[in-house]
């Protein structure tokens, strides 16, 4: 994981969103690049907010000593709400919530901070338009019983990655109805908030005063025709091991499970210990491992803890030349010349959303600054 990476992305995002504030979006463990180290890096780089999903997210990056304003927006009625008060989260609330937010404050006798959520048409979260003046009232009652403050309304979009559609003008024009009577009804709203990524870089009218990033942070492009570069961003994540084999093998030589691959002349097999346990996902049979500048498919089907390439006859260890040990990159920066993630998502079948945050606790995360100089790599959890 490049740490100047994020920030590059960080700078990029304000430069596209200012006068918006940016919130990183570091849930599931930043998507797999590591909540903490990501957060602190983006608050770094200029991101003035941090959104989770679960308040347990909330909660391990206040347990690891960050103190910037912090949203947590899905939760259950198991959800740990007093935690949540009492480390000064922002709640986002959808309905039920309110009653066990109002529950907390009153017995922390500390007024929670929350952002009302309006379902402008995603159909997950939020409440429904119907509902909206009844939950806004309510809220601005507990609100004036010095229970909460309303701080934010907020909504998420649908279609934003498909910048033509017609349904995100839709949830925008709900969205401001949404804001207005919220306002007239007494909320005093630091912030109202609905733009993701693909809001971020393809719709500015979406901004408003806080834009909440996820899949930029960390480099990536949630279009299907412009690549991280297109867009200003760096990948920050590298998915890279070393060969744990090279061997000859003859012609008709079995490979993996199943023996659904079989060499067709005498060859040479690199062994790649990264499998599926490790967030490589099974069917992605096919995806690039770029080996000393060269980039060969999987071949056979991907196990549990490893997978096979065909090296071919030329990287014979006969040769006194074995690649045994060698660098093994299955995606990273293309601009440096790794593998596109979109490579691995395309051969699973999937998005670079997945395919990045997928990978599993097992694969050692390491943390480097391209910008530090002299580099020094520095392990982390
Ligand atoms: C995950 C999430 C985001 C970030 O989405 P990206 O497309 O990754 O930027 C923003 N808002 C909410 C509510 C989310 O759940």
């Amino acid at each position: 994981m490049d740490l100047a990476a994020i920030r590059h992305n960080v700078r990029r995002l304000l430069a596209v969103a200012s006068p918006a504030q940016v919130m990183a979006v570091v849930k599931a463990d930043a998507y797999g690049h590591g909540a903490v180290p990501v957060a602190r890096a983006a608050l770094d780089a200029g991101a003035s907010w941090l959104g989770v999903a679960h308040i347990s997210e909330a909660l391990a990056l206040r347990a690891a000593g960050i103190e910037a304003p912090l949203l947590a927006w899905l939760h259950t009625p198991s959800s740990d709400f007093a935690a949540a008060v009492e480390a000064g989260i922002d709640l986002g609330v959808s309905g039920w919530e309110l009653a066990h937010v109002v529950a907390a404050a009153r017995a922390l006798e500390r007024p929670a901070r929350v952002h009302l959520k309006i379902d402008t048409g995603l159909g997950r979260n939020g409440s429904t338009a119907a509902a909206w003046d009844t939950f806004v009232a309510e809220a601005i009652s507990y609100q004036d019983e010095g229970l909460l403050r309303v701080v934010g309304v907020f909504t998420h979009l649908a279609v934003a990655d498909e910048p033509l559609r017609m349904e995100t003008d839709e949830q925008l024009e709900r969205f401001r109805e949404a804001v207005a009577l919220a306002e007239d009804a007494g909320a005093d709203l630091e912030v109202r908030h609905l733009a993701n990524t693909p809001a971020i870089l393809s719709r500015p009218d979406t901004h408003f005063d806080l834009v909440r990033a996820g899949l930029a942070l960390y480099g990536l492009s949630p279009f299907e025709d412009q690549s991280s570069a297109a867009l200003g961003l760096h990948p920050a994540m590298t998915l890279q091991t070393r060969l744990a084999s090279c061997k000859d093998v003859p012609a008709g030589q079995g490979v993996s499970y199943g023996l659904h691959h079989v060499t067709d002349r005498p060859t040479t097999l690199g062994l790649v210990p990264l499998g599926y346990a490790d967030g490589v996902p099974r069917i992605a049979t096919g995806g690039p491992v770029l080996i000393g500048g060269r980039s060969y498919p999987v071949v056979g089907r991907i196990a549990m803890d490893q997978m096979v390439v065909d090296l071919g006859p030329e990287a014979s260890p006969a040769t006194g030349a074995s690649l045994l040990g060698a660098e093994a990159v299955l995606f990273g920066d293309p601009a440096a010349g790794a593998p596109a993630v979109e490579e691995w998502a395309a051969a699973a079948g999937t998005i670079n959303y997945e395919v990045v945050t997928r990978i599993s606790g097992r694969v050692p995360r390491v943390y480097i600054d391209s910008d530090a100089a002299p580099a020094g790599p520095e392990a982390g959890a």
